[in-house]
């Protein structure tokens, strides 16, 4: 596939705003006149805030050659110390907060979430947060161990991380010589404690894993559990992306219909991430995440939190508003929610719509720091 450069206007990403220039505006916005709490949240191109990814670690115990490369995530690589993570009653606290702002779903995500020591603990203080739809986002390496207790403290949904079932492609791919077994394991302990639609990821990389498209889609269809291919993006600054690497939607959905005929679906809900794809013989449904080819930015309703409590308002961002600052610096909720508030009010990111060759090489942070 040709290398593509869109056209864009690349003025809003000449200089990123640094961690203290962003910090400076939040403290001035936490002390200014309160954001009403009365009408929808929404920032400069209309979107509403509506979606919280919680980055709840940094750290993860695969290696994925497109997210946390061996080579920069290793023995020397400096994770966050735990006094810097935010504590569980900071979290429930903040994504109170968010939810009197206007959020209706939490996805709890890392790094690996299931690492983070007590995670159910959490799960349960999100879900007394009120009519909250909560999932979490797994590499399913310890999901069969913990499955049943996640489903005790409240967990719904999950979102199970899965590249291949070609045992010898998947091990290459996460880097730590994980096998396929042991996911497809952790996935039908999920479905037994009853946690319903369970989603598959599959990140498409051309040349490592594209073979194992078809297959995926045989194996996954008729079970009940949602496929989703995404397309390889250029998040953080370490996996070498290249346009070339990236399989589109579009071809995707060109190798499944050739074998599994497919039919479009509505999406569930306006500024649905996955488009929906139904198999024309009933037997369920797989979703494409074109966030490179067909970028979405239009209708995108996610804040994300950082491990160490940092608000992004973009996958793509290269800094972030210190909202730990505000947690642990005697500031009340008011205040804590006027300076989100402000925060979105602001927000104009569209990365996705104008990356750019230039865009590709800015600092961006990483995935497993912000929450995928
Ligand atoms: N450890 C968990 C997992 O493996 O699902 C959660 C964190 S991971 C960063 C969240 C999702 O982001 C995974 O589905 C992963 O495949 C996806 N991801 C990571 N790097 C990506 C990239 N460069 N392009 C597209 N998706 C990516």
């Amino acid at each position: 596939m040709a290398t593509i450069i869109p056209i864009a206007d690349l003025r809003s990403v000449a200089r990123p705003k640094t961690n203290s220039e962003l910090l400076d505006a939040l403290l001035d916005a936490a002390a200014s006149d309160e954001i009403s709490r009365a009408d929808t949240l929404t920032d400069t191109l209309g979107r509403p805030l509506r979606d919280l990814r919680i980055s709840v670690t940094d750290r993860c115990n695969f290696r994925c050659v497109y997210c946390m490369p061996k080579e920069v995530f290793d023995a020397n690589f400096k994770f966050l110390p735990h006094a810097e993570l935010l504590t569980f009653e900071e979290i429930a606290r903040v994504a109170r907060i968010f939810v009197d702002r206007g959020v209706q779903k939490i996805r709890l995500t890392g790094g690996e979430p299931l690492l983070r020591r007590n995670i159910e603990r959490l799960v349960e203080m999100l879900a007394k947060l009120g009519e909250l739809d909560i999932t979490l986002t797994t590499n399913g390496a310890l999901l069969a161990r913990k499955a049943q207790s996640l489903v005790e403290a409240g967990l719904r949904r999950v979102t199970v991380s899965l590249d291949s079932l070609d045992d010898a492609t998947f091990r290459a791919m996460n880097d730590v010589d994980f096998p396929v077994a042991k996911v497809l394991e952790g996935i039908d302990a999920a479905a037994a404690a009853g946690l319903a639609p369970i989603k598959i990821n599959m990140v498409v990389k051309r040349g490592t894993n594209d073979s194992s498209i078809v297959p995926m889609a045989r194996h996954f269809k008729g079970t009940g559990h949602i496929l989703r291919f995404i397309e390889y993006m250029d998040v953080g600054a370490t996996n070498g992306w290249r346009m070339d690497d990236v399989v589109s939607a579009a071809e995707v959905l060109r190798m499944i219909d050739a074998e599994l005929p497919l039919e479009n679906a509505d999406p569930n809900y306006a500024g649905e991430v996955s488009q929906r794809w139904k198999y024309k013989d009933g037997s369920g449904e797989i979703g494409v995440i074109a966030s490179v080819t067909q970028a979405f930015c239009r209708d995108c309703t996610r804040a994300r939190l950082s491990t160490d409590g940092k608000l992004y308002s973009c996958l793509f961002a290269t800094a972030g508003h210190d909202l730990r600052t505000l947690l642990r610096g005697g500031f009340d909720d008011a205040r804590i929610g006027n300076a989100i508030a402000t925060v979105w009010k602001g927000r104009a990111d569209r990365y996705s719509e104008i990356r750019s060759a230039n865009t590709v090489r800015l600092p961006k942070v990483e995935m497993s720091y912000i929450g995928g």
